[in-house]
């Protein structure tokens, strides 16, 4: 069961609030950081309740749940930006670049490929990020921090996609001190890599997308554009 919208709203509030200390710990502004609403497991009820709250997007990890789904939002959130957060297979680039605004889980070459070749035949640019294992974690998706750049100007030569910037997920320890050190570790290589990035090739690369329901503080002190939560707006799936 969802939520009402009234939880929901104070959960909201209570995170932005949080974003909003840490914003100010690291002596940043707090509209520099974005709350991206995860609505995977939820109702198109939830996508709603982000739309009234004022969020400007939402995340989902599968193409198909995404596209069942965004049909029965209601007309009034009709300029939620869908964001794709769960790994791509490129068999489903195509409806993945028809039912997303932008595609944050882009990690291989051959993605890139069927991406770009996708947005092409709909006529569309596509903006993607692209998703780095900055925590070195062998469970996780994402391209490897030492081939970043190689991606990265694989990524720029295509016509049809925009890169907006880099995303990740911190690897999980076996205690909270050990996973909170991951997460810092993690979240502080992504800045690097883009501020390396953007000094390099001279373009801002502006996001970055990271930061969840149990590390996002860490990831706005060290820098996150877009924190992606869905438990603590949520609840629990
Ligand atoms: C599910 C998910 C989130 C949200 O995680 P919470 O811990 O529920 O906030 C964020 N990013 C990705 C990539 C996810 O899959």
């Amino acid at each position: 069961m969802l939520i009402s919208y009234e939880e929901f709203a104070r959960r909201a509030d209570a995170i932005r609030t949080q974003i909003a200390a840490a914003c100010a710990t690291a002596g940043r502004h707090s509209h520099e950081v974005e709350l991206l609403a995860v609505t995977k497991t939820h109702p198109a009820l939830a996508a709603d309740y982000a739309a009234r709250y004022g969020l400007r997007g939402v995340g989902e990890n599968r193409v198909q749940e995404a596209q069942d789904k965004r049909p029965q939002t209601a007309p009034t959130s009709g300029a939620l930006r869908w964001e794709l957060i769960g790994h791509l297979q490129s068999n489903k680039s195509k409806l993945a670049a028809q039912h997303f605004d932008r595609v944050q889980s882009v990690d291989s070459e051959k993605l890139l490929l069927h991406l770009d070749r996708a947005a092409a035949e709909l006529g569309k640019t596509l903006p993607i990020l692209l998703q780095i294992n900055a925590g070195n974690d062998p469970a996780k998706f994402g391209a490897d921090l030492a081939d970043a750049p190689r991606l990265v100007a694989a990524a720029l030569a295509k016509k049809n996609l925009r890169v907006d910037g880099l995303m990740t997920i911190a690897p999980l320890g076996t205690t909270p001190d050990e996973t909170a050190a991951h997460a810092q570790r993690t979240f502080a290589n992504l800045r690097q890599l883009r501020d390396d990035l953007a000094a390099r090739l001279g373009l801002p690369f502006r996001e970055l997308s990271m930061g969840m329901t149990g590390d996002l503080a860490l990831a706005v002190a060290a820098g996150s554009t877009l924190v992606r939560v869905g438990t603590a707006l949520y609840g629990a799936r």
